[in-house]
């Protein structure tokens, strides 16, 4: 187990909050890094404004919390892209499930969480929006019950854990009835709930989930170190489609970190990396090992996915 670090995707019906959630968490977690490492300024709305414009373009961002560094998963909000929804869930360990609890359970609610549900990853839901007069926070905790027991999750899903809040106003709470000063509550409930990635020793073996291109590097793969340990400058077998295997350099290693992409010279088991140097390459195929080229089980591709009509640089 990687008890450093937790990998979680948040599942939306579009509106519900997701993007506010994540910066809440973003500017909260920014804070407590802040009170260690005195002397940094702390961001104002201006900076975080900027940064949450990188953040729709980076798609994933993490943070540290507690020493333990939490990658968010983005997911499609509106349509499934080629399987896209799929494909980035199986970088997860566990979804939070984040319902409005005004509107309920929506039609994108029931789609994703179907996949996170037959994939067996465990959901921590969160009923947003409980500042909205009329809400009906149990209602829809209940309801999100029924639709989890109709889509046939495990009784391990079926016992959830719930958080109630705003995004918008800054707070989460593990109870109905108190309202909270913050989202902490929340953050602890990621690091007790959400599973740490499971570390498999041997040699080296990652998943190209996702697709990047940046008109300076070209293109980058984006997955989730499966086994073993990646390193920069370490040449590398890439399994493809057809099964050929094409020997290749990993020019550049990156891991998220805030709403940026840092340069590091490793990643272990568990981590989410970005990778630049690598040209022969399509969604859905294995980096392995140059002497231990074994294959993951392809995942359903169909081209061309929304990554692909991002650029970053
Ligand atoms: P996303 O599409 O899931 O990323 O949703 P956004 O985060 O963009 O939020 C959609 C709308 O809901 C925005 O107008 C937000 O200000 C609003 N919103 C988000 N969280 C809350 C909340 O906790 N309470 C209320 N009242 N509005 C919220």
């Amino acid at each position: 187990m990687n008890k450093k670090i937790r990998n979680v995707a948040i599942i939306a019906h579009v509106d519900h909050g997701k993007t506010t959630l994540v910066d809440k968490i973003l500017h909260q977690c920014k804070l407590f890094g802040e009170h260690e490492k005195p002397g940094e300024l702390i961001m104002d709305s201006n900076d975080l404004e900027r940064e949450r414009g990188i953040t729709i373009l980076s798609k994933n961002v993490s943070v540290s919390y507690n020493d333990i560094k939490i990658n968010i998963i983005d997911t499609p909000g509106h349509s499934d892209f080629g399987g896209e929804v799929e494909r980035v869930l199986n970088m997860a360990d566990g979804v939070l499930l984040l319902v409005d609890a005004f509107e309920g359970t929506m039609p994108q609610t029931r789609f994703v969480l179907q996949k996170a549900l037959e994939i067996g990853l465990k959901p921590v839901v969160v009923i947003n929006k409980v500042d909205k007069p009329n809400c009906r926070p149990l209602e829809v905790q209940e309801e999100v019950f029924e639709l989890m027991f109709n889509l046939d999750g495990s009784d391990e899903q079926l016992d959830f854990p719930t958080f109630y809040g705003s995004a918008k106003e800054g707070w989460m709470s593990d109870d109905v009835t108190k309202r909270t000063n913050d989202i902490t509550s929340l953050l602890d409930g990621i690091i007790k709930y959400i599973p740490e990635p499971k570390v498999e020793e041997g040699p080296t073996q990652m998943r190209i989930t996702s697709l990047d291109y940046s008109s300076y590097v070209g293109r980058i793969a984006i997955g989730k170190v499966f086994r073993g340990t990646l390193k920069a400058n370490q040449q590398v077998a890439v399994i493809r489609k057809d099964k050929s295997v094409v020997k290749q350099v990993i020019k550049e290693l990156f891991v998220y970190d805030g709403f940026q992409r840092k340069n590091v010279d490793e990643a272990e088991s568990g981590e989410l990396v970005a990778i630049v140097g690598l040209e022969n390459f399509e969604i859905g195929e294995t980096i392995a090992h140059i002497d231990h080229p074994d294959q993951l089980d392809p995942i359903a591709v169909d081209e061309p996915t929304m990554s692909m009509l991002f650029t970053i640089n």
